[in-house]
């Protein structure tokens, strides 16, 4: 009877500390874990010229990327907002669809008393709620390797702005203009957050043109092979406008593929591209570890009657 109560004593030992302790760690996992490992070996020229090796996504045309895990993947970004104005249409666009976006936001825009400013916040609150990232875009969008000095205040300004807005702390970081240095490389590598690039760009800044972000998005997506990074600006109207019109062309496109049987595009989210984060150690399992040899050994547990 007593070895029974023991062996039950240990079992209820185990139930209480690791199971939920798994069930976090799988729901960790789930949230966090990138679909592929996060390293890559390339070389890019900062802008003194030198050749500098990297191990975190690059830029533009620059950008290799994270492996994808479908033949065709999409995953959709937003930067320079929060906007009043264009950002409640694409998380309006988005939600309907199930679609979980990154938001790269300029910490500027979360800033000040006005009505407006108070409203870019509950935004900003907004985005994070829906399931999607809020992600770290600078405060004030400059050149990064331009402004080495500026570069510190710039991402923990921002960081700090997101968290007290959002409650979360940014864990990706996007550079103006895909600036890339060694500067930047390292001031980044010392907060580890990682710099995520693009490789799907309509240039909507340059070009304010719905119709043409349209046909450029549905000309790269039809020839996309592995992961695509959609850079897309929720300030600039020309894509808040485009956006819907893309999806459903999407839409209506991985249904053609799926009767051809070619392979359709998988909208993807953000954990695909979020690293990792070890957790830190409990102990718990040591303590169980110790438990159960005491209990093996000579030592009872006592349960109440
Ligand atoms: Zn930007």
């Amino acid at each position: 009877m007593l070895v029974a109560r023991r062996l039950t004593a240990l079992a209820a030992l185990f139930a209480l500390i690791f199971v939920p302790a798994l069930v976090g760690d799988a729901a960790r996992e789930h949230r966090l874990a990138p679909r592929a490992a996060v390293t890559r070996t390339a070389t890019v020229s900062d802008h003194a010229g030198d050749a500098i090796p990297f191990s975190t996504p690059g830029h533009g045309a620059r950008t290799s990327f994270y492996p994808s895990t479908a033949p065709r993947e999409l995953l959709l970004s937003f930067d320079d907002g929060p906007d009043l104005s264009g950002t409640p249409l694409i998380l309006k666009e988005l939600d309907r669809r199930g679609i979980k976006a990154i938001f790269f936001v300029t910490g500027w825009r979360l800033t000040g008393r006005r009505p407006e400013d108070i409203a870019r916040r509950d935004l900003v609150r907004k985005i994070a709620a829906h399931g999607h990232l809020v992600a770290n875009h600078t405060m004030t969008h400059p050149d990064m390797c331009k402004n080495p000095d500026k570069q510190a205040a710039e991402i923990d300004d921002n960081t700090e702005l997101i968290a007290q807005t959002t409650g979360v702390r940014p864990l990706l970081f996007r550079s103006p203009y895909g600036a890339y240095c060694r500067s930047l490389e390292q001031t980044l590598a010392m907060r580890e957050l990682p710099d995520i690039g693009w490789n799907i760009d309509p240039q909507d800044w340059k070009h304010d043109d719905e119709d043409a972000v349209f046909s450029y998005l549905v000309n790269k997506v039809q020839q996309l092979q592995g992961r695509g990074i959609m850079l897309l600006h929720d300030t600039h109207s020309a894509s808040v406008h485009a956006l819907p019109r893309f999806l459903d062309w999407l839409a209506r496109e991985n249904e053609r593929s799926v009767r051809a049987k070619r392979d359709p595009v998988q909208v993807i989210d953000y954990r695909a591209v979020v690293p990792k984060r070890p957790m830190a150690a409990s102990g718990l399992p040591e303590l169980v570890t110790a438990l159960a040899a005491d209990a093996v050994g000579s030592v009872a547990i006592h349960l109440p009657r």
